[in-house]
């Protein structure tokens, strides 16, 4: 009998991404295999966001397109997980009731034996936790790529941000600990992986729960210390808790990526306060400064709310002079929009939304013109891609291919005759430059082509089996016996 047929379907951040990661491993232990080119899998699985506007009605509409392949094979399975299904519960089969199973945020580990059971019991299984039982790095993934991969330092959040659902949905912070995350890298190198992003709701409170403020830039250093592993990135850092250890590490640490997304949300410090996003405008500019002083080339990106309830003109015109002042090379810009069940949807003062339309296209004007002047300075220059599969929309058009630069940069070139694969890294001069990506037409200047690209080729992705290794410490970690098997709120 051939094995029952999985997809999961993800939507939101980059937590959720690795989720999936980590349900597709589970899946697969439990005897499940990937859904072929006929697109009609056995269990289908959402991974859910509560953090975009509507993400809600987007579900329940996806699920009902869903109703009538279920109606025509009764042996389909619906299962909806992640921050929707933490935060609805039971009403997801309330509403829609061919639904098979709901699993929260805290329990990701227990999906096939709810499906299971479900298929056992035949009726749904709503199973939520409202904390923590396992940290989800023991539980196996199976990875999307073979050459980028994201490792988990922390799960939750200790801030209350007035505009965040996250909170209450992932929980308090939890840490792992370093020789398990060392671990994991080393793992994921010995399997080809050269790029590794580490990944928790705000990675500079690393190291809260075992009593370590200085544990972040201490996990950089022992991440420059693993032969193989070519970039070390990390996401997301926070303003309040940023330390200048942090800025020493990446800038000493040869391994580690010039690029820093550090969320800004607002430039004004009423605005800040009534975020409750404990830092002002002026800790968050020296930051910066500190950083470019260290590392010239570092690349900042951020991301900014327009038009949380009660912005003023005044309010709006110092996130401008923030972003002016910033020089970000890129920002994620979003509209602010009410999310159930976090403080400030109930806030009064709603700002209008024509209002916050006009300035949501006055910030977007303002910050292309700074990343497109930003890009120009690098046209000419040679920059080392790590060559990626999915990054250009039009590639097969336009007979390029992608990847990334060391400090993020999203850059396009001609390959030519040279047999690049995703995973290789090639050096390439810069021949144009946009807002938002950089064309490199030229010829290959040199071509690195790797274990990833190998592997890459030949549809081998790392799977990760999630076994607990290493000791609480830092250093070097120790080669494990055997292969061993994620602030993201956008
Ligand atoms: S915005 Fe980030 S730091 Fe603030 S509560 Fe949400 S996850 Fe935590």
């Amino acid at each position: 009998m051939s094995a029952r047929t999985y997809e999961v379907r993800t939507y939101g951040c980059q937590m959720n991404v690795h989720d999936s990661e980590r349900l597709a491993g589970l899946l697969e232990d439990a005897g499940y295999a990937p859904v072929g080119a006929d697109g009609n899998p056995d269990v289908v699985v959402f991974n859910t966001c509560a953090v975009r506007e509507n993400a809600d009605n987007k579900l329940y509409g996806n699920l009902g397109h869903l109703r009538p392949a279920k109606l025509a094979n009764p042996g389909m399975q619906i299962a909806v997980g992640g921050c929707l299904a933490q935060k609805d519960k039971q009403t997801i089969v309330d509403r829609a009731p061919w639904v098979d199973v709901v699993f929260g945020t805290h329990n990701i580990g227990s999906l096939p034996a709810l499906l299971e059971r479900a298929r056992h019991n035949e009726r749904a299984e709503v199973e939520i936790l409202e904390s923590l039982e396992v940290f989800p790095s023991t539980l196996p993934a199976k990875r999307d790529s073979a050459y980028s991969a994201w490792v988990s330092i922390s799960v939750g959040c200790n801030n209350t941000c007035t505009f965040c659902i996250v909170p209450s949905l992932r929980g308090k912070e939890r840490d792992r600990r370093p020789g398990e995350i060392l671990a994991e890298v080393k793992a994921l190198v010995d399997e080809g992986v050269s790029e590794v992003t580490l990944l928790g709701q705000n990675v500079n409170s690393y190291g809260v729960e075992f009593g370590d403020r200085f544990a972040f830039g201490k996990l950089l250093r022992a991440c420059g210390e693993i032969d193989g592993l070519d970039r070390v990135r990390f996401t997301s850092p926070h303003p309040r808790d940023f330390t200048d250890d942090v800025i020493a590490a990446m800038a000493e640490t040869p391994n580690v990526c010039h690029s820093l997304h550090m969320p800004l949300q607002s430039g004004s410090d009423r605005v800040l306060a009534a975020m409750r996003r404990s830092y002002r405008s002026k800790r968050y500019l020296g930051i910066l400064e500190r950083v470019r002083e260290a590392m010239p080339d570092a690349a900042i990106t951020t991301d900014i709310i327009v038009g949380f309830p009660g912005e003023t003109e005044a309010d709006f015109q110092a996130t401008l002079d923030v972003v002016a002042a910033s020089r970000f090379s890129g920002a994620f810009t979003f509209q602010y929009s009410k999310r159930p069940g976090t403080p400030a949807a109930v806030l009064d003062e709603q700002v209008p939304k024509q209002v916050v339309q006009e300035r949501y296209e006055r910030l977007v004007a303002l910050q292309e013109d700074i990343s497109w002047s930003l890009n120009k300075e690098l046209v000419g220059r040679t920059v080392e891609v790590l060559v990626a599969a999915g990054e250009g929309r039009k590639d097969a058009d336009t007979h390029r291919m992608s990847g990334r630069g060391r400090d993020g940069r999203l850059v396009h070139f001609t390959p030519g005759a040279a047999a690049v694969r995703p995973g290789d890294v090639v050096d390439v001069r810069i021949t144009y430059a946009a807002p938002h990506h950089l064309v490199a037409d030229g010829d290959v200047l040199a071509h690195r082509r790797t274990v990833a690209g190998d592997r890459h080729e030949a549809g081998i992705r790392p799977k990760t089996s999630g076994v607990t290794l290493g000791l609480p410490s830092f250093g070097k970690p120790a080669t494990p016996a055997e292969p061993t098997g994620g602030c993201a709120v956008r």
